[in-house]
């Protein structure tokens, strides 16, 4: 059985650099300056990474370990120390709202504003403030379930209710590129799961090349195409993992062995990774006597 987004995987693994959506990071590093040399952070070090066109790639490591700086850079918020980061073939050096869109994990929906007029505020932000910009929205929010909210305040809504926007407003701007940064983070598990499902889902559908923040194994083995490991900070790439299950998931994958092999994989290379870290802080403790 081929799925639709199968095949649009295998056409990907041609995919030239300049194609829409694809992501190249080149060798990043990123110091965060202190106020003097022992206060800065060395969060990323020598990050290289492509993502191909169509792709769901999760990025899996210990807190503190740079996943968000990384995102950011490739969305242009934040600018490397060294390296550099390309989306189809043009670098990144600020945000670049036409092609990438963020969904962070704590709910970015302005107060004052219903969700439909956030909406429009999203949209017009991105150059589209044509008169399509309302069945756009709507769309997008019939795709979550939540068409019949478009008139609320955001305090009027639950969290995983906003969290629900949140993510149809980053699928609504129509960019290639999707960053998502731990989107169900504050969520509990039941409304984590559910969402997880709806996200696979959506994404089936979509397209778009997708980089996803989680410290979840379990989100990551069952949203991912492939799971990018990252070492306790300063962040380097650890090891990168496919997982072959064609998208819409059911929940039933994660009854699979294979399933649970990966996330044993997984589980088996974060914890090498914090059992390192421990013995260096031991080290570093014993050093200084
Ligand atoms: P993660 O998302 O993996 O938990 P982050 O990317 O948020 O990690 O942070 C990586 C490291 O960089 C942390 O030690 C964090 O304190 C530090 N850091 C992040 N942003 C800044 C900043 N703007 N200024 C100084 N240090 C920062
Ligand atoms: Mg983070």
């Amino acid at each position: 059985m081929t799925t639709e987004r199968q095949q649009a995987q295998t056409l990907t693994n041609a995919t030239r650099d300049d194609a829409p959506g694809v992501i190249a990071v080149d060798h990043v590093s990123m110091t965060f300056p202190g106020r003097d040399a022992s206060q800065s952070v060395h969060a990323l070090d020598d990050v290289s990474l492509e993502i191909r066109k169509g792709e769901f790639v999760c990025l899996l490591g210990p807190s503190g370990c740079g996943k968000s700086t990384l995102l950011s850079i490739i969305g242009g918020l934040a600018q490397p120390s060294a390296g550099s980061v390309a989306i189809a073939g043009v670098r990144v050096d600020r945000p670049r709202p036409r092609d990438v869109a963020f969904v962070f994990q704590e709910s970015t929906l302005l107060p004052w504003y219903t969700v439909l007029e956030n909406f429009r505020l999203a949209l017009k932000f991105q150059g589209i403030a044509d008169a399509g910009w309302r069945e756009r929205a709507m769309h997008s929010l019939s795709v979550v379930g939540m068409e019949q909210f478009a008139h609320h305040y955001p305090r009027q809504l639950s969290g995983g209710m906003k969290q629900r926007i949140n993510l149809a407003r980053g699928l609504c701007v129509g960019t290639e590129v999707l960053l998502l940064d731990e989107p169900f983070a504050s969520l509990d598990e039941q409304t984590r799961m559910v969402l997880g499902e709806d996200l696979s889902m959506l994404l089936a559908r979509t397209g778009k090349t997708i980089v996803f923040v989680t410290h979840s194994l379990a989100e990551a083995v069952f949203l991912a195409d492939r799971i990018v490991v990252m070492t306790a900070r300063p962040g380097r790439i650890k090891a990168s993992i496919d997982v072959p299950q064609a998208h819409p998931r059911s929940p039933d994958f994660m009854l699979t062995s294979e399933f649970g092999a990966i996330r044993n994989d997984l589980y088996a290379l974060l914890r090498d990774e914090i059992r390192a870290t421990v013995a260096r802080m031991r080290e570093a403790r014993d050093a200084r006597g």
